[in-house]
């Protein structure tokens, strides 16, 4: 495969996916710490490499079930409070909405390799996911 027709398969392919909205990104460079949240890095394969991308995901407003434990209130009754009147409420769950938000998350994503040459001596290749952008420039 010559060189043109194989930067043309990658833009097809960056062209097939399509943006879902405009969300945010974070093009900043990833520093690994204990509280990353993304798996382990996927198999290595030719052609690029991996970077952690932090996305942001809307998560819908729903509604939620809290539990909420047995209470019981006791209280003194009586001429002189001798008496106690213990009234217990059981347990239960309580529902209470929760608003959409933005979540982040982060991503593995596949950036191509640079692909200098001759004929083609700078360029770009963007692959665009449906919340991250990845760009290789030579
Ligand atoms: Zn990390």
């Amino acid at each position: 495969m010559d060189l043109k027709r194989k930067i043309l398969g990658v833009a097809m392919a960056a062209a097939m996916f399509v943006p879902a909205a405009a969300f945010a990104h974070d093009w900043g460079v990833h520093h690994h710490s204990a509280s990353c949240t993304h798996g382990p890095m996927p198999a290595a394969r030719p052609g690029g490499h991996y970077e952690v991308r932090t996305v942001q995901t809307w998560v819908d407003g729903r509604w939620v079930q809290d539990y909420v434990p047995e209470r019981c209130v006791t209280r003194h009754k009586g001429r002189h409070g001798r008496r106690t009147v213990t009234s217990c409420t059981p347990a239960h769950y309580m529902k209470r909405w929760v608003d959409g938000h933005y979540e982040n998350r982060e991503e593995w994503v596949f950036v191509p390799d640079p692909v200098p040459s001759r004929a083609y001596p700078t360029g770009q290749v963007t692959v665009n996911g449906p919340y991250w952008q990845a760009t290789a420039r030579w």
